[in-house]
């Protein structure tokens, strides 16, 4: 492993960590009775309320801290087999956490407003009453407890159940590749995305059409899964008295529903020229029209003799860009790197993708990844240092005013992100044909964040108003699918362009724990879109801006903080229109790299 890990716990062996967690235990056994006590008994006295809330605080706190440690060792060694058992005893402690939460919603709910008045005066809780507020305001749609605990334990072989189901027929699904010779291989469903990334055409092809080939075997096991997902959500809707099913994915969200159709009201009144990006790409790739079988297929490839990107020259790079535009940026990302926070070399053991956790107890983090040696990789490399930089800046935050929403973390990481892009285009160390290859990722995601993802989530709205009138039959889901690709990507899209399997073969919309695993994405692609515009126009005197912004990011509701921070109205479509804009410059910036010829 290169991080250093040691500031958490020597080992997961050593005394330290069975001290600590022995006493994180203790503390969950503690918390239950004193939670019970306040729901049976909200009025008692205000200083049995602040201890509660104080002591609750602690203990995520300090699980946070054992949890984004074990996350670390076993993402980075998947065969450590005590760092495994550690997470399963882990899990078990999370579950119990869980409950005693459930336990403080029911509790603060029935707690009478002058006693919560007086318990959020008290100093020791400055800072946390958006958190406590936000709590109290779940339970207005809960059930009682014991309905609750009763719809927690069914869960498992309900809700959790379809969904494991579901991951388990992905996890063993292959389907066939024919090559040209005709000869037939099988492959896992797991490979399938990285071959429809493929440069080549009949690759991509063979993907598409041979692993729907597979999901159309089991259309009725997906069908039926989703039906009763869906269903059981709205049987729970019903009871907790959640008047739309789009209300719960809001509230996590931590919009308004105004602030949602404002944001797809400016992509719909766009959409012609976000059409025009698709066709471009269809353009570049040789295709007469847009396709599903080629979204995530690249138009530039970088040049092979190009020499590889190692560690250390990717972190100067990054280094470079982030003190030129960023300079407090800078200056935390080589601290960071003298303190080992990343482990980064490919390794057979590792568990794959990315990410950047925090302990909330000592407000480290630390950055895992596998680094390949070439730009993809430095680009998230940057990625994960934007999202290290949000927590640093939120060091100071209690940890109740620490958690952000999904539509928020991206902001951070993105942002990081482009001032490396900026960067390395301005450059010139960096050969045309790397420039090219940057700029068509851009574009790539740019019709996948504003044309795409709008598919989903007007497909699984339109799944839902219609699943509350009875079963929602395969053959009309692939109806609704293709409904909505057509609808997105308009003429640009072709014949057979569409993916009239895409809610078969997409895990999001199988999730148990989230609904809607789709808007907060493209929400917080055109946020940081819109930053970044700030900055350009702005220079570095909007970095402080852009500071309290992150800072307050984990205790405002999305439309305050934008307000207080920016100045500016999510909840008017002008705001998204405006962040959409910056988009159309990728088309001519990449045809001025086309005709510039030299470099490869
Ligand atoms: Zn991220």
């Amino acid at each position: 492993m290169d991080w250093d890990l040691t500031s958490f716990f020597p080992s997961v062996e050593s005394a330290e960590y069975g001290r600590f967690r022995e006493a994180l235990e203790r503390t969950a056994d503690a918390l239950r009775p004193r939670v019970e006590a306040l729901a049976l008994e909200p009025a008692a006295g205000e200083e049995a309320w602040v201890c509660l809330l104080l002591d609750i605080e602690d203990f995520q706190a300090r699980l946070s801290h054992l949890g984004a440690y074990l996350s670390c060792l076993t993402a980075a060694d998947t065969a450590n087999e005590a760092a495994t058992t550690a997470e399963s005893a882990y899990a078990e402690l999370r579950a119990r956490a869980e409950t005693i939460g459930e336990g403080i919603v029911a509790a603060l709910g029935r707690a009478p407003e002058a006693t919560l008045e007086a318990v959020l005066r008290d100093k020791r809780l400055e800072g946390a009453e958006f958190y406590v507020r936000e709590t109290k305001s779940l339970a207005a749609h809960r059930m009682d407890l014991p309905r609750e605990s009763l719809n927690a334990a069914l869960s498992v072989n309900g809700t959790k159940a379809w969904n494991q189901l579901y991951a388990r027929l992905s996890g063993e699904l292959t389907f066939p590749i024919r090559k040209a010779d005709g000869a037939e291989e099988r492959v896992p469903m797991a490979r399938r995305a990285n071959l429809l990334a493929s440069p080549a055409r009949a690759l991509r092809e063979a993907a598409f059409t041979g692993g729907n080939e597979a999901w159309a075997g089991y259309e009725t096991v997906c069908e039926r899964a989703l039906n009763a997902i869906a269903g059981a959500r709205l049987t729970l809707d019903r009871e907790r008295g959640v008047e739309h099913f789009l209300d719960n994915a809001c509230r996590s969200a931590r919009i308004r529903r105004e602030t949602l159709d404002a944001m797809f009201t400016a992509i719909g009144d766009a959409a012609p020229a976000l059409q025009r990006l698709a066709a471009y790409r269809a353009e570049l790739l040789g295709e007469p029209r847009a396709s599903y079988r080629d979204l995530a297929a690249p138009a530039f490839t970088p040049p092979e003799d190009e020499p590889p990107m190692e560690w250390e020259e990717g972190c100067r790079l990054i280094g470079d860009a982030f003190a030129a535009a960023y300079p407090a940026l800078g200056a935390f990302f080589h601290e960071s790197l003298a303190a080992r926070w990343y482990d980064h070399t490919p390794r057979p053991s590792k568990r794959p993708g990315g990410f950047c956790t925090t302990s909330r107890l000592s407000g480290e983090n630390r950055v895992y990844m596998t680094y390949e040696a070439d730009l993809g990789s430095v680009l998230t490399l940057a990625h994960e240092v934007g999202h290290a930089w949000h927590s640093r800046i939120l060091r100071g935050a209690r940890p109740f005013a620490s958690g952000y929403p999904m539509t928020l973390a991206e902001s951070a990481s993105t942002f990081a992100e482009m001032i490396l892009v900026e960067g390395v285009m301005q450059s010139d160390a960096f050969s045309v044909g790397r420039k090219r290859a940057l700029l068509d990722t851009d574009l790539r995601r740019a019709v996948i964040f504003t044309l795409e993802l709008p598919v989903r989530f007007h497909f699984e709205k339109r799944f839902y108003e219609e699943r509350r009138d009875g079963f929602v039959p395969a053959r009309r889901l692939r109806e609704l699918m293709v409904a909505e690709q057509k609808r997105s990507f308009g003429v640009t899209l072709g014949e057979d362009g569409a993916d009239p399997l895409f809610w078969a073969s997409k895990q999001h919309f199988y999730a148990d724990a989230v609904m809607f695993y789709n808007f907060p994405y493209t929400f917080g692609y055109l946020l940081s879109q819109s930053l970044f515009a700030r900055f350009r126009e702005q220079g570095p005197s909007f970095l402080g801006e852009y500071e309290s912004f992150l800072a307050q990011s984990g205790s405002m509701r999305c439309e305050d903080l934008i307000r207080e921070s920016l100045g500016e109205s999510i909840d008017e479509p002008a705001f998204w229109f405006r962040a959409l804009s910056p988009l159309q410059s990728l088309p001519p910036a990449l045809e001025a790299l086309r005709t510039d010829g030299g470099g490869g």
